[in-house]
C-alpha cells in the first residue's frame, strides 16, 4: 500500500517549502549496493527503472514531506540487501506506480520486460484486496490468500520490503491509522515473514508494531530491558568468557554470540505466562555458531557438561526442522546464580537461512542462473525438501509448503468481509453450499464483484460474492456437472433424491388410488391396522415405503392393491362390488415422478398413455407415438391416463417451418411466435442456401387449442410454405 500521499501541489504549504529533500546521496548509496553483485549493464537497467519512478512519482510527497519516490528507493534497497534479482529489484521501484500513477503494465513490460511487469501487477492486485476489511479472527485465512494470489515468492518479498518501509517510517501518519497499520502487520505480514524464514524482517515488524500498537508498554519495557542489561552485564560477560574458553578445549572451533531477546517476545511471553518482567528472566540467550552438524551435537554435550540443562527444554530443529526451513539446537542451561540462559547452536550456514530465509534460496548469481520461475520455485521446494531429508515425513513437510505457497484453494470474501477457502476451480454454486446448505439449495444468481454473473463462473481469489437466493428456488440437476466441493455434491444429490422419493409417493398413492377404485375399494378404506398387516406379510418398512416404490414403477400397484384388499378382509372387512377403475390425472407439474416423453411431446389435449418402468417412474406418451406399441408384453406396465381438465402449465411442443428462404423471414416468425403468447426455448436452421429453409423450433403453450392458435397465425405469414408439429 502506498502511505499516504499528498500532491504537492494540493499542499497549501508547498510552494513555501521547497521539495530540495536532496535524493543524491540514497541514490550513491543505492547504487553501490547493486554493484556489489550485478553487472554494469544491470545495474545501469535498474537506475533506468528508477529515473522512471522519479518521474512517475514526481510531484507526490509521503506524509513525512519527502519526495514519494525515496519510498520505492528503501523498498528496493532492501531487496539489493537481499541480493535478489535485477527483475525484482526493478519491480521494487515501480511498486506503487500503478496504483498511484496513469502508468499501465503494459507500459512496463515494454520498457523494463514482462517478468517485472507481472511482479508490479502481482504486488499491485495485493494492494487492492488490502483495502477489503478483514476481520481479525481471519488473519489465517487473509495471510493464505495473499501468498495464493502472489503466485510468485518474489511478489512476497517486495510486499514484505514495502511494509517494513512504511513501518519505518510509520510515525509521520496520523495515531489511527498507525494503530490499523500496526495490528494489520501483526497479523498478517509479520507472520507471513515467520513463515518464509525471514528472522530479521520478523523480529523487526513485530518490534515496530508493538511500539506503534502499545506505544507506553513499548517504552517501559524498553527502559526495564536497558535497566537490566547494566545488572547482568556481568552475568553475560562472565558466560561469554566461559564458552569461549571451555568450547575449544573441548576440540570445539566456535563463534560465541550473545543476543538480546526482542521486546515483542518479552512481552508476549509475559502477557501469555502472566508474568511480572522481573520474573522473565531468560532476556539474554546465546549463540553457538559451529562448522558441521556432528559439532552442533559435540558442543551441546560440551555446554551440557558446563552448566546444567532446564529439563525438558531442550528441542532439536536439526533433526526436525521448522516448516519455514530453520534449522538450530535450542537448549536452556542453568548459569551463575541460578539464571536460565537459553543457547541456540547451529552451523554457519543454518545461521544464513535463519536469518533470511526463503530469501537465501533467492541469491541472485547471472542472467543464465535466473531461469524460469517455476523452476526457481521447484528450486527452492527442493532445497526445503533436502533440509528435511535428514529425518522426518519429507511427503508431509512438502505438502505443508506448498498449501502455503502454491494452494489448491483459493480464497474469497462474503459481502460481509469473511474469508472462505475454497477448492481451485470452485463455482459460485460450491461458493453458496459452502456459506449454508439453505443458500445453495435457494440460490437462482450471484453478483461476483458487483456485477451479475452465471451460477458456474470459476471464482478466483480475492473476489466478493454474493449469492441471490429465492424462496422456491431448488438445485439444478444440472449443477452436478461443474460443481467442484465434495459438499455441494452430496447436498445437491440429496436434495434430488429427497425430492424425488417425495414426488414419487405421492404418484405411488395415486396410482394405487386408482387401483383400489377398480376393487371398488378407496384408499381411505386401507386403515392403519390393514396397512400394518400388510407390511408385516411383505416385510416392507412403511406405508410410504411402499407408495415410493409403486411410483417407481418398483412394485405393481393392481399387485398392492389386492393383496391390500385381501389383508382387509383377514381384519374383518367387509366385501365390496368391483366398479371400473378411473384414469391417473395428468397435471404436468408432477415433477420427477412423471415425465412428458421426449420422443412426442404430448400437450393437454393430445391423447396420451402413461408407462410405468422399474425405477423410473411414469413416462406420459401421446398415443401414436412411434416408440411404443411395439413390444406387447409391455402392455402390463401401461397406465390409464388423462389430463386434467384445466391445467396451467406451459408444455414443450416441436414444430416444423419450411418457409421461402428470404431475409428477415426468421424475425417475422419469431415475431408472430410472442404475438401468440408463446415462449421459443429453442430453434435451429437447416441452411442449405436453397430458395427454402426449414426452421425447427420447440415452443412452449397450453394445450393443443393454443397450438391450433398460434399455427394459424403462422400460416398467414406470405414466406411460410408448411408447417408441422414434430414427433420423432
Ligand atoms: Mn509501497
Amino acid at each position: 500500500m502506498a502511505t499516504p500521499v499528498t500532491p504537492a501541489e494540493a499542499s497549501p504549504i508547498a510552494p513555501e517549502i521547497p521539495p530540495a529533500i536532496d535524493m543524491a546521496e540514497d541514490v550513491r548509496h543505492f547504487s553501490a549496493k547493486l554493484s556489489a553483485y550485478l553487472k554494469p549493464e544491470e545495474v545501469a537497467r535498474v537506475e533506468a527503472a528508477y529515473a522512471f519512478s522519479a518521474t512517475a512519482h514526481s510531484g507526490q510527497l509521503r506524509s513525512s514531506g519527502e519526495p514519494y519516490v525515496s519510498h520505492p528507493l528503501a523498498v528496493a534497497g532492501t531487496l539489493a540487501d537481499w541480493h535478489l534479482d535485477p527483475q525484482a529489484v526493478i519491480a521494487a521501484l515501480l511498486h506503487d506506480v500503478m496504483e498511484d500513477t496513469a502508468i499501465t503494465k503494459q507500459e512496463i513490460a515494454d520498457r523494463f520486460g514482462k517478468s517485472a511487469a507481472e511482479l508490479v501487477d502481482g504486488v499491485s492486485k495485493i494492494d487492492r484486496i488490502e483495502n477489503q476489511s478483514y476481520e481479525e479472527a481471519q488473519a489465517e485465512n487473509f495471510r493464505k490468500m495473499l501468498l495464493a494470489m502472489a503466485r510468485d515468492v518474489r511478489v512476497i518479498l517486495i510486499k514484505l520490503a514495502d511494509r517494513l518501509h512504511n513501518m519505518r517510517t510509520l510515525g509521520a501518519v496520523p495515531v489511527e491509522k498507525r494503530r490499523r497499520i500496526a495490528r494489520e502487520t501483526l497479523d498478517i505480514y509479520a507472520p507471513i515473514a515467520n513463515r518464509l524464514g525471514l528472522n530479521t524482517l520478523y523480529r523487526e515488524l513485530q518490534e515496530l508494531s508493538f511500539l506503534h500498537l502499545h506505544p507506553l508498554r513499548h517504552n517501559v519495557l524498553a527502559k526495564a530491558v536497558k535497566k537490566a542489561r547494566g545488572n547482568r552485564r556481568e552475568l553475560v560477560g562472565k558466560i561469554t568468557e566461559t564458552l569461549r574458553r571451555r568450547l575449544p578445549e573441548a576440540g570445539i572451533e566456535a563463534e560465541v554470540m550473545g543476543r538480546e531477546k526482542h521486546l515483542y517476545g518479552i512481552y508476549r511471553k509475559m502477557r501469555e505466562k502472566h508474568l511480572s518482567f522481573s520474573q522473565v528472566l531468560d532476556i539474554y540467550g546465546f549463540r553457538v555458531i559451529v562448522k558441521d552438524i556432528p559439532t552442533c551435537y559435540l558442543a551441546l554435550g560440551t555446554l551440557h557438561g558446563i552448566y546444567k540443562p532446564v529439563p525438558g527444554k531442550f528441542k532439536d530443529y536439526i533433526a526436525i526442522p521448522k516448516a519455514n526451513g530453520y534449522q538450530s539446537l535450542h537448549t536452556t542451561l542453568i548459569g551463575p546464580y541460578g539464571t536460565p540462559v537459553e543457547v541456540q547452536v547451529r552451523t554457519a550456514e543454518m545461521h544464513h537461512v535463519a536469518e533470511s530465509g526463503v530469501a537465501s534460496h533467492w541469491l541472485y548469481k547471472d542472467e543464465s542462473a535466473l531461469s524460469e520461475l517455476q523452476q526457481q520455485t521447484h528450486k527452492w521446494l527442493q532445497s526445503l525438501i533436502e533440509l528435511q531429508s535428514a529425518s522426518g515425513d519429507s511427503a508431509e513437510f512438502l505438502e505443508h509448503v506448498k498449501v502455503d505457497l502454491f494452494p489448491g484453494e483459493i480464497y474469497v470474501f462474503t459481502p460481509k468481509g469473511k474469508i472462505l477457502g475454497l477448492s481451485r476451480g470452485a463455482t459460485a454454486v460450491d461458493f453458496a453450499y459452502a456459506v449454508h446448505t439453505d443458500i445453495g439449495n435457494r440460490c437462482v444468481a450471484c453478483r461476483i464483484n458487483f456485477e451479475l454473473m452465471p451460477l458456474r463462473t470459476e471464482l478466483k481469489n480475492g473476489d466478493r460474492i454474493e449469492i441471490i437466493t429465492a424462496t422456491h428456488a431448488n438445485p439444478n440437476p444440472a449443477w452436478l456437472s461443474y460443481v467442484k466441493s465434495g459438499k455441494a455434491r452430496a447436498q445437491i444429490r440429496h436434495f434430488l433424491k429427497t425430492q424425488q422419493q417425495g414426488e414419487s409417493a405421492a404418484l405411488g398413492e395415486r396410482l394405487l388410488g386408482q387401483t383400489l377404485a377398480g376393487l371398488g375399494l378407496h384408499l381411505a378404506d386401507i386403515v392403519a391396522g390393514v396397512w400394518e398387516r400388510f407390511l408385516r406379510d411383505r416385510s416392507a418398512k412403511s406405508k410410504r415405503d411402499v407408495l415410493t416404490d409403486i411410483g417407481l414403477g418398483k412394485r405393481h400397484a393392481a399387485i398392492v392393491a389386492r393383496r391390500l384388499a385381501a389383508a382387509r378382509e383377514a381384519e374383518g372387512g367387509t366385501p365390496v362390488e368391483h366398479k371400473p377403475r378411473g384414469a391417473i390425472t395428468i397435471r404436468g407439474s408432477e415433477g420427477l415422478a412423471v415425465q412428458l416423453a421426449k420422443c412426442c411431446r404430448p400437450i393437454p389435449g393430445d391423447p396420451i398413455v402413461g408407462i410405468i418402468r422399474k425405477g423410473q417412474g411414469l413416462m406420459v406418451h401421446t398415443h401414436d407415438c412411434r416408440s411404443i406399441g411395439k413390444k406387447h408384453h409391455e402392455r402390463d406396465n401401461w397406465v390409464d391416463v388423462e389430463w386434467e381438465p384445466n391445467t396451467t402449465q406451459l408444455f414443450e411442443v416441436g414444430i416444423r417451418i419450411v418457409a421461402e428462404n428470404r431475409r428477415g423471414v426468421l424475425a417475422k416468425v419469431a415475431a408472430e411466435i410472442a404475438a401468440g403468447g408463446s415462449d421459443i426455448q429453442n430453434v435451429s436452421m437447416d441452411d442449405d442456401r436453397s430458395m427454402y429453409t426449414t426452421l425447427n423450433f420447440t415452443l412452449q403453450v397450453s394445450n393443443r387449442v393454443h397450438l391450433a392458435r398460434l399455427m394459424r397465425g403462422l400460416r398467414h405469414i406470405p414466406e411460410v410454405l408448411r408447417i408441422t408439429r414434430t414427433k420423432e
